[in-house]
C-alpha cells in the first residue's frame, strides 16, 4: 500500500465552535503585526510546536534575540491537535468506562450510562483553551519573541523568508513537526475521511466508526470512541497493533481495547471504499477473504511524516528525506552547520517530551557551543490505552540485536496490593538489567497509571542508580509503583548465591 500526506492545512484552520474563538486568540490573532525584523537574530525558530517553543523561551530567557516563525497556530500538534485534545477525550472514557464497572465497588449504577458527545467535546476544547494562555502570542512577545504568523521559506544559507520579509539568523532551528501520512486506499478521497487535523473538531458523534493503523494514536482514539459508544472498528495491517512495543504488552492493550468493544481487524488491509446509503463502505482484506463493512466515518492519517515541504531546504543546503525528515548528527546539527532541527522533522520517535528535550540540546550546542548528544538522552513513552503501556530505555529484541546479554525481572500487576484494591490487575512491570549486573537497561509498564510509573525507571536511569539500590528505596504503600521495588527485590533474592546462604546460616547460628 503507498501512502500520501495530508494536504498541507490552511494556515489558519477556521474556528468552528465559539469555544474555539479564544484559542485562536491566544494562537493565531486575527489581527496579529508582524513585528519589524531586526537585522539579524541570534535564533531564528520555524514552527511553534512543543520544540520550537521551548527552544525559543529557553533562548529569550537567556537573553539572545528571537525570531519565531508558526504558519498555523501557536502550540503546534501537541496543543491544537495531538496530546491535549486526545488526553481529554481519554479521561472522559476513563469515567466511563469506570461508571460502567461501578457495581463491581459496591456503587449502583444507572441502568444505563448516558453520555454527553458535545459536552465531552466542550470540556475538551476548554481544556485546550486554557493550556493555550501559557504560549500565547502575547505572553511570547512580552518576553521579548519577535512572533511571525506565515510559512517560513529559506532564501539562502543564514536567510528565511516570511510574508514577503527577508530575515537573517545566525543560527537557525527547524521544527516543524510532521503531518499525518494517509493510506492510499482507492475511493477514500472522494468518500471523506477524519484526520487528528479534524477528529477534534466533530460535532456530532459518529455513530459507527474505521479507525485505518494500530498505532498509538489509533489504539488510543479507537478505545475512546468504543467508550463513548459509537460503534468502533479498528484495521491494521500487522498481526498485532502497537507495532513497536514489547509483544505482551501490545496483547494485553488488544484484549483491553476487545473487553471495550473495538471489533479488531488484524492482518487486515482497506482496499476500497464507497459511498452506499449514506453510509461509507470499506473492503478489509484479510489472508486473501474481503470482508465489507459500513460505517459514518473513516478516522485515518495516524501515522505521520515528517514537515520538510515548502522549506526551500536546497537554498539553505540542508539535506533531508522526505521519509525520514532532516538529517541531523547526534548534535541535532544539519548539514547547514548554522542550522540545527529538534522534534518530530528529524527523530525517530515521535512524541512531546522528545521535543522539548531535542529543543534544549539545540538551544546549548547552537548557542552556548554545547556538546550534548541526543543519544545520551533518556526519554520514555507512553501509549495512553487503558492499561496505559509505558517504555524506557532499551527493548530486549534490541539489546539482542546490539548483543547485550539481558535478564529481566517481572511483577504481574495482580501481586501488587494497591493494583489488587483499586481493580487495576491488568499489566505488569518488566525491568531489564544487564546479565550479572544491576544497570538498568530498559523497562514496560502495563499498567492503568504507567504513564506515572515509567518516571521512577527513567530517573533511576538518568541518575545512573541500579536495580540494588532501588531495592532500597521505601516506596509510600500501597501503591501501584510499589511494584518497582518488588522488581527490584526479586533481583535482590538472585544475589543470594549457595555461598551466601550458607554464610547468613552460619552467622546466624553462632
Ligand atoms: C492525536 C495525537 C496524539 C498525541 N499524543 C501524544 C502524547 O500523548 N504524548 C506525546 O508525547 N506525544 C503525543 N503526540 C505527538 C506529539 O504531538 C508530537 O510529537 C509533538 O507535537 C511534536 O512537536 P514538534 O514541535 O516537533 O512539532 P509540531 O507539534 O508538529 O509543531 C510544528 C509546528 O511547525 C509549524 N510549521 C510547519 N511548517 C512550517 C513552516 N514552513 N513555517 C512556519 N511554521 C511551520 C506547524 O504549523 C506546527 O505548528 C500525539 C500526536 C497526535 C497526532
Amino acid at each position: 500500500m503507498s501512502t500520501a500526506t495530508a494536504p498541507e492545512p490552511p494556515h489558519t484552520r477556521p474556528s468552528r465552535s465559539p469555544e474555539s474563538a479564544e484559542r485562536l486568540a491566544n494562537t493565531h490573532p486575527a489581527d496579529w503585526q508582524n513585528p519589524k525584523p531586526l537585522a539579524r537574530y541570534h535564533l531564528l525558530v520555524i514552527g511553534a510546536g512543543p520544540a520550537g517553543l521551548v527552544a525559543a523561551r529557553a533562548a529569550a530567557a537567556l537573553g539572545a534575540e528571537v525570531a519565531l516563525i508558526e504558519r498555523r497556530q501557536l502550540g503546534g500538534g501537541c496543543l491544537n491537535d495531538g496530546c491535549i485534545p486526545s488526553k481529554s477525550l481519554v479521561r472522559t472514557g476513563r469515567l466511563l468506562a469506570d461508571m460502567r464497572n461501578a457495581e463491581n465497588f459496591g456503587a449502583l449504577p444507572p441502568a444505563e450510562v448516558a453520555f454527553d458527545f458535545r459536552a465531552a467535546m466542550l470540556r475538551m476544547r476548554r481544556i485546550t483553551t486554557r493550556i493555550s494562555r501559557n504560549d500565547s502570542a502575547m505572553n511570547l512577545a512580552r518576553d521579548g519573541i519577535h512572533v511571525f504568523f506565515g510559512s517560513a521559506r529559506f532564501t539562502g544559507p543564514d536567510t528565511v523568508e516570511v510574508d514577503g520579509v527577508r530575515l537573517r539568523f545566525k543560527k537557525a532551528l527547524i521544527a516543524t513537526g510532521s503531518s499525518p501520512v494517509l493510506p492510499d486506499v482507492p475511493g477514500l478521497a472522494e468518500v471523506g475521511f477524519l484526520t487528528n487535523d479534524t477528529v477534534f473538531e466533530l460535532q456530532e458523534q459518529p455513530k459507527s466508526l474505521l479507525i485505518i493503523g494500530g498505532g498509538p494514536l489509533g489504539c488510543e482514539l479507537a478505545q475512546v470512541f468504543a467508550r463513548f459508544g459509537s460503534r468502533t472498528l479498528i484495521s491494521h495491517r500487522e498481526p498485532l497493533f502497537l507495532p513497536l512495543e514489547e509483544r505482551d504488552a501490545a496483547q494485553m492493550v488488544s484484549a483491553a481495547m476487545a473487553r471495550d468493544g473495538v471489533e479488531i481487524h488484524l492482518n487486515s488491509v482497506a482496499t476500497s471504499v464507497r459511498m452506499e446509503g449514506g453510509k461509507k463502505v470499506v473492503e478489509l482484506l484479510n489472508d486473501g477473504n474481503t470482508a465489507t463493512t459500513s460505517v459514518d466515518e473513516i478516522l485515518t492519517g495516524i501515522g505521520r511524516m515528517p514537515a520538510v515541504h515548502g522549506l526551500n531546504l536546497e537554498a539553505a543546503g540542508v539535506a533531508y528525506d522526505t521519509h525520514v525528515g532532516i538529517e541531523v548528527d547526534d548534535f541535532l546539527r544539519t548539514s547547514n552547520p548554522r542550522i540545527f532541527a529538534a522534534g518530530d522533522v528529524c527523530l525517530t520517535r515521535r512524541f512531546t517530551n522528545t521535543a522539548d528535550a531535542s529543543a534544549r540540546i539545540v538551544v546549548r550546542n547552537a548557542l552556548f557551543m554545547g556538546r550534548q548528544r541526543m543519544s545520551a538522552l533518556t526519554a520514555p513513552w507512553c501509549t495512553y490505552t487503558d492499561p496505559e503501556i509505558a517504555h524506557v530505555g532499551l527493548y530486549v529484541k534490541e539489546a539482542r540485536q546490539q548483543r547485550i546479554p539481558v535478564k529481566t525481572f517481572t511483577i504481574p500487576m495482580h501481586d501488587v496490593d494497591r493494583a489488587i484494591t483499586d481493580g487495576e490487575e491488568d499489566g505488569f512491570v518488566k525491568i531489564h538489567v544487564r546479565e550479572g549486573s544491576d544497570k538498568i537497561l530498559g523497562a514496560t509498564i502495563v499498567a492503568r497509571h504507567a504513564g506515572e510509573m515509567i518516571n521512577s525507571i527513567s530517573l533511576a536511569m538518568v541518575a545512573g542508580i541500579g536495580l540494588r539500590e532501588l531495592a532500597h528505596v521505601v516506596p509510600a504503600y500501597p501503591t501501584q509503583g510499589g511494584a518497582i521495588r518488588q522488581a527490584a527485590d526479586a533481583y535482590t533474592r538472585t544475589r543470594l548465591t549457595p555461598l551466601v546462604a550458607w554464610l547468613a546460616r552460619l552467622w546466624l547460628r553462632r
